[in-house]
């Protein structure tokens, strides 16, 4: 009977080091790729943000798909259902996937492998999102990290696989549509900004490798600069590996020596993805549960008026409010802001982390199950390797020192812009002439703010201690 291969696609929507698409297209016969956007209890759904992203990402993939003979079907549902279904209907003998962490993820593999191997179905599951998979690395006593530089220290001495080369072609066929709506109106903002797909992501990475990396140590923590390499919504949907940009980054490194010290500085911040998913998999539920138990007995703050004042950048404090609307506006924020929201909701305003969390999941376009709710945790306090909860950032001081002449408040806060930059980031502290001359009106035109730093910073430290 004829056989073919079903591929199921999840987060590594690319053609390029795809090992479960290249073992696919091994065999001689068709090969079929499916996506499911699962509704599957416990699993959890990607939000505003990140599916407007995945649309357009999957758009791109069809093509490069039927180019190579792969037709690529989309539904929406319990893959629990669909993925065996599809297989009978594609009449697959084999069925391949590359490999997930979250623990509600892969109880949910599991079981579905276990359902076509019943049916006869021959399962195989691969690394394609991870250098090295939270199981293949563990401390000298055999169990899992808990803090990063001696993860870091251990995974730049394991060998990482090479990408996988050139992989084979069936005869190209028309590309099939996809079967979902159009994005939302409000998505332009995101659309307008960034390129989607196998190809930009590449683009991207040569790019930020040419023209940014030599500065990257010095430029990654001021947000006025493109000083980074916006690689994190490519990454989340894995339209990079990994792989690709470490080996692209040492062999930069090998060619250009001087850029070896940028080049290491660059690959830790991508090992922080990979510590995130070491927790993500050796954890219970990090988005539910704070790694450290005992901060699960805070009783944190419910203050919706201020949630939204957060949500919507409009809590009077100008780097806060820059953030939180370059967020909103473009579906990405930069990380030294991410750190400093993330700072005055759950210490300034002792507002639960899983509420921004969730806020982030649901507007971020790089929304990641492991690098989201782990970076949360680390500045909250609550994660395993995170600063001690009594490292409050100011984010006035830290606005005067990273975005010293207000050029980021400026571009997102526009209401400021004509403030003398002594007082951009603080503008309750300017006198009536000041904020006159630059035609602010503090409750009117900008909002005062809506908490009262010094006072809350000995709130939250004082909740914290106890
Ligand atoms: P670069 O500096 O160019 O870094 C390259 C890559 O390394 C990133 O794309 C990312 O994959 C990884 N990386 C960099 N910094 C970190 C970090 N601190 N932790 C984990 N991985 C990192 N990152 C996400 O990808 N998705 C999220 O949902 C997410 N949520 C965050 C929430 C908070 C509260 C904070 C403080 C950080 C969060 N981060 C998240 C981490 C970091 O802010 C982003 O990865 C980074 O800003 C993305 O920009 P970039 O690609 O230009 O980064």
């Amino acid at each position: 009977m004829a056989s073919s291969t079903l591929v199921w696609l999840r987060n590594d929507l690319r053609i390029a080091d795809n090992p479960a698409l290249a073992a696919a297209l091994k065999h001689e016969e068709p090969v079929h790729a499916v996506y499911v956007l699962e509704t599957d209890r416990g699993l959890r759904r990607p939000g505003g943000a990140a599916k407007v992203w995945l649309h357009k990402s999957l758009e791109a993939l069809n093509g490069d798909l039927a180019a190579r003979g792969v037709r690529l079907s989309y539904r929406e549902g319990e893959s629990g259902k669909i993925i065996p279904d599809m297989a009978r209907e594609t009449k697959a003998g084999r069925v391949y996937w590359n490999r997930r962490y979250d623990p509600a993820g892969r109880g949910h593999d599991g079981a579905i492998k276990k359902e076509l191997k019943c049916d006869g179905v021959a399962v195989e599951s691969f690394n394609g999102s991870l250098l090295v998979e939270p199981w293949d690395i563990a401390t000298q006593q055999g169990t899992p990290y808990g803090v990063f530089t001696p993860f870091w220290k251990a995974l730049r001495d394991k060998p990482i696989p090479e990408p996988i080369g050139r992989i084979e072609k069936h005869g190209a066929i028309t590309a099939p549509a996809l079967d979902f709506d159009g994005p939302p109106g409000w998505a332009d903002g995101i659309l307008k900004r960034w390129a989607i797909g196998e190809d930009a992501a590449k683009r991207v990475l040569s790019d930020f490798l040419d023209d940014l990396l030599a500065d990257y140590p010095n430029d990654r923590d001021l947000p006025r600069k493109d000083g980074t390499s916006r690689m994190s919504p490519h990454l989340r949907f894995g339209e990079i590996g990994p792989r690709q940009i470490w080996f692209a980054v040492r062999h930069l490194i090998d060619s250009k020596p001087s850029m070896a010290g940028a080049g290491e500085t660059f690959l830790s911040e991508v090992a922080w993805r990979e510590f995130s998913y070491h927790l993500l998999y050796h954890r219970d539920d990090i988005a539910r549960h704070s790694m450290q138990g005992r901060f699960d007995e805070i009783e944190w703050r419910t203050d919706t008026k201020a949630l939204h004042a957060w949500q919507k950048g409009q809590t009077g404090i100008p780097i806060i409010d820059a953030g939180m609307r370059q967020l909103w506006q473009t579906g990405w924020m930069h990380n030294r802001v991410r750190m400093l929201t993330a700072s005055l909701l759950t210490k300034n305003l002792l507002i639960d982390w899983r509420k921004g969390e969730n806020w982030f999941w649901d507007t971020l376009v790089d929304a990641d199950p492991a690098n989201n709710p782990a970076s949360w945790q680390w500045v909250a306090g609550s994660g395993a390797d995170a600063a001690p909860y009594f490292r409050i950032f100011n984010p006035v001081t830290q606005g005067e020192k990273f975005d010293p002449g207000g050029d980021y408040v400026r571009e997102w806060v526009p209401e400021l812009k004509d403030l003398p930059d002594k007082w951009v980031h603080k503008p309750w502290l300017a006198d009536a002439g000041t904020l006159d001359k630059a035609g602010l009106k503090l409750g009117t035109t900008y909002p005062e703010p809506i908490v009262e730093l010094k006072a809350s910073r000995e709130r939250a430290l004082d909740t914290l201690k106890r």
